[in-house]
């Protein structure tokens, strides 16, 4: 059973959003302010988060931003009508959606479906290899917990060793498949790729993920 959080200050919105997901077959917590809402999150996971913007004292994208500091938990806020601002800033602080005020509760219903169904396939579309992560549908990686900024053709290479474990590529394979007609001529190009990833992936880590094998290309394998 998905659990929501309800983060509203007001009881009868809340309430009333409380009925119709309790409905629906979700399990609730309310919290009446970004406060009371930062520290049911502290204390428990859920599945989704429900925030109010206007909130008394920490408003709802100061809580967002605070969240999103530990957490990817998704989050759909609950705007102003009208307020452009709101929703732009909330969505560059990490929301997932919104829905303005006042809203038809079938509309706040689809979103959340909407929502939770996204969380479960961004699920699997991770590759794990060791303490290494990569999320193929948000292209990110992550190394020991750490997030790590990788350029596109980065992402690309360590995607393909990822997806081919414990099978080597030879440069050129990775050559076609990575660069494909952009390629200029030098298998170098694999090496000199290889290198940029250790420098981000490995050496911070004192890690070893990626393998060469002498004159044929790398491969990411396991012990
Ligand atoms: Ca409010």
């Amino acid at each position: 059973m998905d659990r929501i959080l309800i983060i509203e200050d007001e009881e009868k919105i809340a309430r009333f959003i409380e009925l119709e997901l309790v409905h629906e077959g979700y399990e609730i917590e309310k919290a009446m302010d970004g406060r009371d809402g930062l520290e049911k999150i502290k204390t428990r996971p859920f599945d989704l988060i429900l925030l109010d913007v206007m909130l008394p004292g920490i408003n709802g994208i100061e809580v967002l931003r605070r969240v999103r500091q530990t957490s990817n938990v998704p989050i759909i806020l609950l705007t102003a009508r009208d307020s452009v601002i709101d929703k732009v800033t909330g969505l560059d602080a990490g929301a997932d959606d919104y829905v303005t005020k006042p809203f038809a509760i079938e509309e706040l219903l689809a979103r959340v479906r909407t929502t939770l169904r996204k969380k479960k396939s961004v699920r699997n579309t991770e590759l794990t290899f060791g303490k290494c992560q990569l999320n193929i549908t948000l292209r990110t990686c992550t190394v020991s917990g750490t997030d790590i900024e990788l350029t596109k053709k980065e992402f690309d290479l360590l995607q393909l060793l990822m997806e081919n474990k414990n099978h080597v590529l030879t440069r050129e394979v990775l050559l076609e498949k990575i660069w494909g007609y952009e390629f200029d001529g030098t298998t170098n190009a694999v090496d000199v790729y290889i290198r940029h990833l250790r420098q981000k992936i490995e050496e911070p880590f004192q890690l070893r993920l990626i393998t060469a094998v002498r004159g044929v290309g790398y491969v990411i394998k396991d012990e």
